[in-house]
């Protein structure tokens, strides 16, 4: 068997242009939803995510409050900002890009994002609702709600399903476990001293694989015709046919390649469905941030 290879570009496109659409709607009736984004410091990486995010909301018609913030400040003035985003009522969704420079402390600002806009759903109120039975949260983290949204859109069973995740994250292991739990997957979660993981990988419907090791998870650990999601991203050093590491003609920097934590060459020939990496999860994460801050900006206007 041949896995169908999940597109998670196509798919991710395919909630942009359902949340485009709402927002044309909402606009109409005059309702911009808006986004804040708070960077602290200038991390190159953490700089790209933000501008993703910041285009993601021109290219949808959501507003943009761009925050940028000096690595050297205080924790009282970031502080300061959250609560003046949590009281104005063109935010819709404050995303604080993490990680936070080491003299803040990380906790005590997500706990100050209002959970009615924690469109990144790391708020701990957020994440105990996700994990008590009947109590919905406004917002599920993005990454793991984009790996549900995958495994739907695919037309995956998840209830009554034996889901194993792989990694206890608080970003997403723990959250995409919640997520499948309250779709009604017997879920088990591994994580870094659980003993025997193959045999217990071996047996899930939905393997969903987030521990951040390249091509952890080989063929001979999937159940044939299980669903497997790959949410790890690795860097590998791409090498020369000699061995030695090849070098970028353009840029003269060692060139690596991005794999997940799956050996998706050989598990494709096991799986039913799996994503790739990069091109799998990755364009999720930003899709279902928009989608979040449109629910937000729905919510804060009592549209169910
Ligand atoms: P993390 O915080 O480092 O957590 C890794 C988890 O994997 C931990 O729970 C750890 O167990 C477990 N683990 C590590 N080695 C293991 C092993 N050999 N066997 C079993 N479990 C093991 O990582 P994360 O932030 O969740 O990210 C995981 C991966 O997803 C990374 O590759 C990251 O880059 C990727 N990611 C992708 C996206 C995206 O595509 N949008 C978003 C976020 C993260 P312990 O708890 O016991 O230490």
């Amino acid at each position: 068997m041949t896995a169908q290879i999940i597109d998670g570009k196509a798919v991710a496109a395919a909630v942009r242009n359902d949340v485009k659409e709402e927002v044309t709607k909402l606009r109409a009736k005059g309702i911009v939803p808006g986004l804040a984004t708070v960077l602290v410091g200038a991390r190159p990486d953490s700089m790209s995510y933000v501008t993703a995010k910041r285009q993601a909301c021109a290219e949808l018609g959501i507003e943009s409050f761009p925050n940028e913030l000096p690595e050297t400040v205080s924790q009282a003035e970031v502080l300061a900002l959250v609560n003046k985003l949590s009281a104005d009522a063109k935010v819709n969704g404050i995303l604080v890009q993490l990680p936070l420079p080491k003299h803040i402390d990380e906790e005590s600002i997500l706990n100050a994002v209002s959970i009615n806009k924690d469109v990144d759903g790391f708020h701990p109120i957020n994440v105990g609702k996700l994990g008590m039975k009947g109590r919905e949260p406004l917002f599920a983290p993005c990454t793991p709600a984009g790996v549900i949204e995958l495994l739907d859109r695919i037309g995956a069973t998840i209830s009554g399903s034996r889901a194993v995740v792989l990694g206890r994250s608080n970003i997403v292991g723990l959250p995409v476990s919640l997520l499948l739990l309250g779709r009604d997957a017997t879920v088990t979660i591994c994580h870094s001293r659980t003993k025997d993981l193959a045999s217990v990988v071996r047996q899930a419907d939905i393997l969903v694989a987030a521990i951040g090791k390249p091509k952890f998870v080989t063929a001979d650990m999937v159940k044939p015709g299980a669903y497997v999601i790959d949410v790890g991203v690795n860097s590998l050093p791409v090498l020369n046919p000699d061995g030695s590491q090849a070098i970028s003609e353009k840029t003269g920097k060692p060139r690596t390649k991005l794999v997940g934590d799956v050996d998706f060459e050989a598990v494709k020939e096991v799986a039913a469905a799996i994503t790739p990496v990069p091109g799998g999860v990755g364009p999720m994460t930003i899709a279902m941030l928009m989608k979040n801050t449109l629910r937000g900006a729905k919510a804060a206007h009592g549209i169910t």
